[in-house]
């Protein structure tokens, strides 16, 4: 009955399925009552689109992945600020040239901006991590400024660890920028989707070939049984794509993986706006690490405004949910495990930003699954 089977309909089941309908039968599941994932996004009671899952803002520098998904969506231009509150001042974030001169009086600013240059060419990303080596007694003080200003105590809050026991590519993120672009991403697409993610992938997931069944999970629909699989009690032949956690596939028997969850505390107020820009980052006070006020990204006639505290949390498996790997020695080699373990299980491939326990952006999610389709199609 089906060719293909599909498990997740987040941002990268949503493009395997859309794939995979042109020319076969595809089975959708998604265990949420709603398609998108952790894009999911809603018009909230005072007018305003708010994204559930925390703040997704889509960035790329591939042109193919924005020519793709712009066949689902028209697109509002929007390049994402950040500003951090640093000694009780709101300034550009990523720590750039012109952060320069809103943290430090204008001499010291000046010296700082010119032992940069003197040791960094114009426009060059330098991760926070590396600036701290710096061989230079101006770099270092600039270096220990920023990493005790806007990275330690929000990592801590976030992570629940120092940045230096992290990934390094996860500080990287928001590297020192030696430049004047006050913009969060430098990427040559930005943008949001005109009239939501949701939407978005509903479009993509309307065709003839696709079933999709909400409120369903895996284990439900699936039965795994000596290395075959049974779809609804009859034996299944094809491809499964599955986007989940591994560790629930293989029902935790090599441990459950570590994430980090947030707790997503919604607010409507009274005013017509509360901050001035889209985020703002709280690095060292209070015990959100930011607040998002969505009518920036997606702008609304609304007397109200509707804003998001991040609270970091542990994550507990059937509790909350997991947003960011914590790529600990133990769950690297939990993952290995269970990768070893799907091995069992030909038909099965996985994919996206749980399955392949992955920090992936969009872009990266939607560039995978493609690739996913180009290998598998025939
Ligand atoms: N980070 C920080 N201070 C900031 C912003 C980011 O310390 O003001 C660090 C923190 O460890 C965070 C990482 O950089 O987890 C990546 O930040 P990004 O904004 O990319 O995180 P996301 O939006 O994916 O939650």
């Amino acid at each position: 009955m089906f060719d293909v089977m599909i498990v997740g309909a987040g941002i990268s089941g949503a493009v395997l399925a859309e794939r995979f309908a042109q020319d076969k039968k595809v089975l959708l599941i998604e265990r949420r009552q709603h398609i998108g994932g952790n894009c999911y996004d809603k018009i909230d009671s005072n007018g305003i689109l708010i994204h559930k899952y925390g703040p997704h803002l889509f960035h790329t520098d591939d042109a193919e992945i924005w020519q793709y998904l712009s066949k689902f969506t028209e697109w509002q231009i929007y390049q994402h600020k950040v500003l951090a509150m640093i000694d009780g001042q709101p300034v550009p974030i990523p720590f750039n040239l012109n952060t320069l001169y809103k943290v430090f009086p204008q001499n010291l600013a000046a010296r700082l901006e010119i032992s940069l240059l003197n040791n960094f060419e114009y426009g060059k990303k330098i991760p926070i991590l590396e600036l701290k080596n710096a061989n230079d007694a101006d770099l270092q003080f600039l270096a220990d400024f920023v990493y005790e200003k806007i990275f330690l105590h929000y990592t801590e809050k976030q992570w629940n660890l120092t940045p230096d026991k992290i990934d390094g590519a996860v500080t990287a993120r928001v590297p020192i920028s030696i430049s004047r672009d006050d913009r969060y991403f430098s990427d040559r697409f930005q943008a949001v989707p005109k009239n939501g993610y949701t939407a978005m992938i509903q479009k993509m997931l309307t065709h003839k070939n696709i079933k999709l069944m909400l409120n369903t999970n895996f284990s439900e629909v699936a039965t795994l049984r000596d290395g075959k699989i049974y779809l609804f009690d009859s034996e299944f032949n094809g491809k499964i794509f599955y986007t989940g956690m591994l560790d629930e596939l293989f029902n935790y028997k090599f441990g459950a993986l570590e994430y980090r969850s947030v707790n997503m505390k919604f607010e409507m107020l009274d005013v017509e706006n509360f901050q001035t820009a889209a985020t703002v980052n709280y690095p060292n006070n209070y015990e959100f690490t930011r607040i998002t006020e969505f009518k920036h990204i997606h702008p609304a006639k609304s007397a109200r405004t509707t804003i998001l505290k991040e609270y970091p949390q542990n994550y507990y498996v059937g509790k909350n949910e997991p947003y960011y790997p914590v790529f600990t020695d133990a769950a690297k080699t939990a993952y290995t495990k269970y990768l070893d373990e799907l091995k069992n299980c030909p038909q099965i491939k996985a994919v996206g930003r749980l399955a392949e326990y992955r920090y992936f952006d969009m872009d990266d999610a939607v560039k995978r699954a493609l690739e996913i389709h180009a290998e598998f199609k025939n």
